[in-house]
């Protein structure tokens, strides 16, 4: 039930939106392009483009080491940014707030550094079975190095973890948990506020892999009470090669630097090094300046549609989306959670996903098709790979119906 008040923030004008994004104009093979692979990455509005070229027409400078204007003009650009992802995720300090160059990034910073000072020989770090390769293969790295033993906890037909499994792995030997607030090929939500209670119960620390799930859901480090928690700029408006990693700054001052150069340090001697203060000690080298004014720009933008109307918005093309697609008789969901986000997955009796995948394109509609980089699914699926649309703010019900005539018609040529 949608309430009043929902009704009131739901006011999202999507058609003057689409203005601001130039790559919506586009036509494909004499379509108008049809963007359904959000999940992968997400279009950019103007703000973030024009802040960009701005940074580097107008004030072009490095960071952090200059007293002369431009750099001042920079720094204050590059931390405005840090403050105003401490807002969108309301940590406690910009101290908490790590730049990185994805989530990728972000997660095998935590596997190395927190890896290095907390995990053993026997120790046990948890995953779920439905990681991204992101966030498998940085703890299988660590636990190999350190012979501990990465658990898996599993999901049933349906994409959803089993919490009683998961309940049985946790135990004293458990170092840390990691699984992703939304699953990227399934769609899934998983109950993170549930699971980190669960997990500190035990005295088990948790990241948060939340690359599919900070431009669909209001995501509030606070409340969910989670120790850490990647994303990337580039999957929320924002420019490439860069991410965001923040970390209680409990844990983040008891963890070492993952990598060295300059920033990071205090001081150098041959003899010693000390190492800078939050969150620099973090971040060697010369940071992505324009990475992070981009990010800014993206995150105001959402900030200002509103992350809450952006959220019923997305779930009513959804539900719709849902619904249209069902109207497929040889089309077969993969992941059926009950709370889903940005993505569905589905695969169409006796035709290969590329397939589809390309007589979609030539119809001007863009989905991805394959594995997701999320191999471990697709195989307890027994599927070589699905068609996954995702879902953004500025898609509408009228392309989800182009969508399923596409699909129509794909089906007539390859059936
Ligand atoms: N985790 C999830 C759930 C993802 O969907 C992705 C990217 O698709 C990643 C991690 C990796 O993100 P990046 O490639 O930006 O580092």
């Amino acid at each position: 039930m949608i309430t009043q008040e929902q009704k009131e923030i739901t006011k999202l004008d999507v058609n003057k939106i689409r203005i601001d994004f130039p790559i919506l104009n586009t036509n494909i093979y004499g379509h108008s392009l049809v963007y359904f692979d959000n999940a992968a990455t997400t279009q950019k509005p103007n703000q973030v483009i024009d802040s960009i070229s701005d940074y580097y027409k107008n004030y072009n400078s490095n960071v952090h080491r200059g007293v002369h204007h431009l750099s001042q003009m920079a720094t204050d650009r590059f931390e405005e940014a840090r403050r105003t992802v401490r807002d969108f995720i309301n940590a406690e300090s910009e101290k908490e707030i790590i730049f990185t160059r994805g989530t990728s990034d972000s997660i095998n910073l935590i596997a190395s550094s927190f890896g290095k000072a907390f995990v053993r020989k026997g120790d046990r770090v948890l995953i779920t079975a439905m990681e991204h390769h992101s966030n498998i293969v940085p703890w299988q790295i660590l636990c190999e190095d350190r012979e501990a033993q990465l658990d898996v906890i599993p999901i049933d037909e349906k994409g959803e973890l089993i919490f009683e499994e998961f309940e049985k792995l946790l135990d004293s030997d458990v170092r840390i948990l990691a699984l992703p607030y939304v699953s990227n090929s399934l769609g899934t939500v998983n109950p993170v506020k549930k699971i980190i209670e669960a997990a500190h119960s035990h005295g088990v620390p948790v990241l948060l892999d939340a690359a599919q799930a900070v431009q669909h859901i209001p995501v509030d480090v606070k409340e969910l009470n989670v120790d850490f928690l990647a994303f990337s700029s580039h999957k929320i408006y924002g420019p490439t090669g860069m991410g965001i990693l923040y970390g209680k700054e409990e844990w983040l001052e008891k963890i070492p630097p993952y990598q060295g150069g300059g920033e990071m340090i205090h001081t150098v001697t041959f003899e010693k090094t000390t190492y800078n203060e939050l969150p620099f000690k973090f971040e060697a080298g010369t940071p992505n300046i324009a990475g992070a004014i981009g990010l800014d720009s993206a995150l105001k933008y959402v900030t200002n549609l509103g992350i809450d109307s952006i959220h019923i918005y997305e779930n009513k093309l959804y539900q719709y989306a849902l619904e249209k697609l069902s109207s497929i008789k040889e089309l077969t969901f993969i992941g059926e959670a009950k709370e889903r986000a940005g993505a569905i997955s589905f695969v169409i009796e006796n035709t290969h996903p590329f397939d589809v995948g390309e007589i979609l394109d030539k119809q001007g509609i863009a989905v991805r098709t394959g594995h997701h980089c999320t191999e471990p699914i697709m195989d307890q699926f027994k599927i070589p790979g699905t068609i996954r649309a995702s879902f953004s703010f500025y898609n509408t019900k009228d392309e989800v119906d182009r969508l399923v005539l596409g699909l129509n018609r794909a089906k007539q040529m390859l059936l």
